[in-house]
């Protein structure tokens, strides 16, 4: 399993706290840890990223002038990768307090080895929860991409880029299938995934 792929595996599950007052009608869950189907999806989706990295990866070296491939390269290729674990769940973290309200609670932890971010409970309209979804992705991605192409390394960004990438294939999987679904319109975070609701007397 690649790194972040089940870094959304939370905590024991809280009690759930009511943001939005009305009555949500359960559409269906997401189940990160328990859908084997949307397991094998994610495994897939971060194997192809990496691949598809990695096929880049040779192109830019054969075919470009880049940066010598080094000891200092690699480390600052783990260095960079370990950091941007970390980086990556504080993003999910202050993009659940920005836009969920004060009354969103986030807790962090870590389980086999993976790192987590949870506000389990939490309601947020459906597309501020994809927003928190996709937040990491969009912003840690092209950050670590632009300050490596700043400093004159192009092959460690896109490498560097591919990584993160292959690790949100959870994320991006949540995302498209929360913004996909018809008659969506909030989100709860749960100790699993997340639960798709509809506001009572939305339309389906
Ligand atoms: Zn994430």
């Amino acid at each position: 399993m690649f790194r972040l792929v089940a870094h959304r595996r939370h905590p024991p599950p809280a009690q759930p706290r009511l943001c939005y007052p009305w009555r949500m009608d359960t559409i269906c869950d997401i189940d990160l840890m328990g859908d084997e189907r949307l397991r094998g999806l994610m495994t897939l989706l971060s194997f192809g990223v990496l691949v598809l990295g990695v096929v880049v990866a040779l192109a830019l070296v054969l075919a470009a002038s880049v940066e010598a491939v080094d000891l200092g390269w690699m480390i600052a290729l783990t260095l960079v990768s370990v950091v941007a674990l970390a980086v990556h769940e504080l993003v999910h973290a202050a993009a659940f307090k920005l836009l969920g309200g004060p009354s969103v609670r986030v807790a962090f932890g870590a389980q086999n080895g993976l790192i987590y971010t949870s506000a389990a409970g939490s309601v947020l309209t459906r597309p501020r929860f994809v927003c928190v979804l996709v937040a990491p992705t969009v912003l840690l991605s092209l950050a670590i991409l632009g300050a490596c192409l700043a400093v004159g390394a192009p092959l460690l960004g896109w490498c560097l880029f591919a990584l993160h990438l292959s690790g949100c294939a959870g994320d991006l999987i949540m995302a498209a299938r929360i913004a996909t679904e018809r008659g969506c319109t909030h989100v709860r975070d749960t100790d699993y995934g997340c639960e798709l609701l509809r506001a009572a007397g939305e339309p389906r």
